[in-house]
């Protein structure tokens, strides 16, 4: 049997060189624990992560931002051991610069290791009267989605791009996508006024969502995968699977080892999410899974594909497919 190792000790190699930490924190909180965020990173940073996981749109950065001050005072980590990864939403699609230095004011830092575009979509710039602030998912009066029709999701993509290749700025020093299909990324290929392959996709991928075409196409150009809601997001569902119950005894690895073992076996980064201190600091082994392993355990999904993410805003994007939880109310 294969040697119990620390996933928070392995990187992945991108494509412009620089190093990825193969495991790392989601933090997309819900909206009332977005406080606890803050004693989330800093139990996972002592228990040995490098890598956290936020967005503009999670609202969680601020409270990262005074979890990484302290742990720098108390000396735990530099910052350059670190590597923190944010995302520009689709309500400011062309306007990069300006959410990316929001965010860095926030997280009080001077870089983001990467910079993701969060979404291949363009959203309105609608004002909340309330509260001064954006319109997160603007709806019609219908509660449809509403897209910013002039918009062009490259266009955030060349944003991020002109930032990352500016040699007189380095406020981030990797780019890359969320949720592009591989039609997609042809686009982002075929567009001959952009110069840089994308060094991450990060999707939805978990055993009952494997993509097993999309994660082939982008190892073969380069293209880092990173897995989102490994777990199936809330409530966890996919460590109720019975083949991820039958490996967790064999194996001798906690339910959600198992979910990273499988991921990272795959050679794609997973960034699980968890409040629970003691869930974040024990889950933190894997073990190299054989092929034989991760073929049972991607049938699950090539089988029967369900996608835990159902945004309706995302319903238009092509290779956003399966059943997801809605078809099942
Ligand atoms: P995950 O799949 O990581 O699941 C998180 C949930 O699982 C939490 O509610 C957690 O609860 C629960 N959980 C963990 N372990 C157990 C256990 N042993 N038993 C029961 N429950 C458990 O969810 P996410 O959807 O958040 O995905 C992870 C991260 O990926 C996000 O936080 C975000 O950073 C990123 N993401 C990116 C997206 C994109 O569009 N780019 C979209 C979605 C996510 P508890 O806190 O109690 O441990």
């Amino acid at each position: 049997m294969s040697e119990k190792l620390l996933a928070t000790k392995v990187d992945f190699k991108l494509n412009n060189g620089k190093l990825m930490p193969a495991f790392g924190l989601g933090t997309a909180n819900p909206k009332e624990r977005i406080l606890e965020t803050k004693e989330a990173v800093k139990t996972a940073v002592k228990a040995g992560y490098r890598m956290i996981d936020t967005a503009a749109f999670y609202g969680t950065e601020e409270t990262i931002g005074e979890a990484l001050q302290e742990l720098f005072k108390e000396g735990v980590v530099k910052r350059e051991e670190l590597f923190i990864t944010t995302k520009v939403w689709p309500n400011r699609w062309d306007e990069v610069e300006e959410s990316l230095e929001l965010s860095l004011k926030k997280l009080q830092l001077d870089y983001v290791d990467l910079l993701l575009q969060h979404w291949p979509l363009c959203f309105p710039r609608i004002t909340n009267p309330k509260t001064g602030d954006l319109i997160g998912k603007p709806k019609d009066e219908k509660g449809k989605p509403v897209y910013e029709h002039e918009g062009n999701y490259l266009e955030t993509y060349k944003q991020m791009e002109r930032i990352y290749l500016n040699e007189h700025d380095h406020k981030v020093r990797s780019i890359g996508v969320c949720n592009y299909s591989i039609d997609y990324l042809e686009n982002l290929f075929d567009d001959p006024t952009i110069r840089t392959v994308p060094s991450v996709n990060q999707v939805e991928l978990n055993p009952q969502n494997p993509q097993v075409e999309l994660v082939k196409f982008c190892q073969s150009r380069g293209i880092l995968m990173t897995g989102y809601s490994p777990l199936g997001s809330s409530g966890a569902p996919i460590l109720k699977l019975s083949l991820i119950k039958e490996l967790s005894e064999k194996l001798d690895l906690t339910t959600n080892e198992v979910v990273h073992s499988y991921l990272i076996s795959k050679g794609i980064v997973v960034i699980p999410r968890s409040l629970n201190g003691e869930r974040i600091k024990s889950n933190i082994y894997y073990k190299k899974l054989s092929k034989e392993q991760i073929d049972l355990i991607d049938n699950i999904g090539k089988t029967d594909p369900y996608r835990h993410i159902d945004e309706d805003f995302a319903a238009p994007l092509p290779g956003f497919t399966g059943r997801t939880p809605t078809d099942a109310e």
